[in-house]
């Protein structure tokens, strides 16, 4: 399988480049040239497989350089961090199954991607030769799961900055209390924005990014993506039984990474997996894209669900291309322009088509409480990001049609929200009450380029 850009601008690329060059050199993103569809057999004899078998079955449709018996350990290895034999287990509650994709070590659903990428990058880098230094900017929790992703790994120092004294207590030590020689974690005296400043003039600095061999964990990098394709598959083979009918799945939704997993594995098994239900908070950009066929940068609103504040959806671009019948003059074309005036609108042919291919809610504030409320009266307690999810896909549940929503934290990360919702915080779970007691580690750093620049290179590899 090689890959190619939704801009058209490189040559067709293996996988292991793919993974390695992250955004693609022409500024687009990185797609495989073709996403094959899945026999009967292939699926029937798919049901039958743990979700490490199932995860290696689907990378090899997409992997063609690593050696099988190479994958496969990197798989093992990969998901052996996760405390739940069945890694992603679903749990039924009334009419809906919730997909829990937080037993990793961080208890977000972002492990399930970042395990791997971290096994993977060590892997490559092993293989050809050469040494990276990650460097990120994080408003919480990207940056705990890009650590446990790396964490001890040869050949790999990373830089987290995060805003000091702005995150919430649990995500400062989940990234803090990481003392491996190769975790560096930067307290910055600025805020988030200022950070994320920081960090692209950094990697704008070509010279400064050569030298450094700096690389990203952000979710544009294929295998993140590819890494979340297998527990759609894996729930919707669990989910409907042998000759069984579709499964839809509610997402709730920030980058549209997570859910534009979910359209490749529909590509995959179109007779597996229904409606895609794109679920947001109060940044609703993408389900005004879905509703109103208007994309439009806005500002971003704090909210209970702050994984999801967000104003421009970074994996966007990979699905125009397909709603462009994979025309990359027009996809780049489209990208400048939103580029130069912040929005994209789109004639009513093509808003038909996203329609197709997406039903899409905001769920506000009160009603993400309420949700969260409601469930607990049921004897099951979300986080306030699946409460999105759940709201949106109890909206759009047809009768005989299996809901999977998919949870996308461990309720114990948001206990504020919790608390709000409920009147008391959720019991720790001992990963996170163990590290209120250890050793936690970071350098306080002025919010100033030359300072972390010098920081940086001062304890790069
Ligand atoms: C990152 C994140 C999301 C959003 O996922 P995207 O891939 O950005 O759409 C939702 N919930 C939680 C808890 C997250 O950390």
């Amino acid at each position: 399988m090689k890959y190619i850009s939704t801009r058209g601008g490189i040559a067709p690329i293996s996988f292991s480049e793919a993974v390695m060059m992250g955004l693609a050199d022409d500024g687009g993103l990185l797609l495989p040239e073709e996403i094959e569809r899945l026999d009967r057999e292939t699926l029937d004899h798919w049901r039958t497989l743990s979700y490490r078998q199932l995860a290696f079955e689907v990378f090899s449709r997409f992997v063609d350089d690593i050696p099988p018996y190479d994958l496969k350990e990197l798989v093992d290895r990969s998901y052996d961090s996760f405390n739940h034999p069945e890694i992603t287990p679903l749990v039924k509650v009334d009419a809906i199954h919730i997909l829990e994709l937080f037993h990793g070590p961080t208890l977000a659903f972002k492990d399930v991607a970042l395990q791997f990428l971290g096994n993977l990058f060590e892997y490559l880098l092993k293989k050809n030769g050469g040494r990276m230094n990650i460097l990120g900017a994080t408003s919480g929790d990207t940056g705990s799961a890009a650590i446990y992703g790396v964490r001890g790994k040869d050949n790999i120092n990373i830089f987290i900055i995060h805003p000091h004294q702005r995150v919430s207590r649990i995500q400062e030590l989940q990234m803090t209390t990481v003392t491996d020689a190769n975790v560096f974690n930067i307290a910055l005296a600025g805020t988030f924005d200022d950070g994320q400043a920081i960090v692209k003039a950094l990697f704008n600095d070509l010279n400064f990014k050569d030298k450094y061999c700096l690389g990203a964990v952000n979710s544009i990098n294929w295998a993140r993506i590819l890494a979340q394709v297998v527990y759609y598959l894996y729930a919707a083979l669990r989910v409907r039984g042998e000759g069984g009918g579709k499964v839809d799945f509610s997402v709730p939704t920030g980058n549209f990474g997570d859910i534009f997993a979910g359209f490749v594995a529909r590509r995959m098994a179109p007779d597996l997996i229904g409606r895609l239900v794109l679920a947001t908070n109060e940044n609703d950009l993408l389900s005004r894209f879905v509703n109103k066929g208007e994309y439009a940068v806005g500002r971003v609103t704090h909210t209970n669900s702050p994984s999801m504040d967000i104003q421009v959806a970074s994996n966007f671009e990979r699905y125009l291309y397909y709603l462009f019948d994979r025309d990359p003059k027009r996809t780049r074309e489209a990208m400048e322009s939103f580029a130069s005036s912040g929005r994209l609108e789109f004639a009513e042919n093509i808003r038909e088509r996203v329609g197709s291919d997406f039903s899409a809610e905001m769920v506000g504030e009160e009603e993400t409480l309420a949700m969260i409320r409601t469930y607990n009266q049921k004897g099951y307690l979300l986080d306030p990001h699946t409460a999105v999810g759940v709201r949106a896909g109890l909206d759009f549940a047809e009768k005989g049609m299996p809901m999977v929503c998919l949870a996308t934290a461990h309720p114990a990360k948001f206990g504020d929200a919790v608390a709000r919702a409920i009147g008391s915080e959720p019991v720790l779970p001992d990963a996170l009450a163990a590290m209120l007691d250890k050793e936690s580690r970071y350098e306080v750093l002025a919010a100033d380029l030359e300072v972390i620049k010098e920081y940086v290179a001062r304890y790069a590899l």
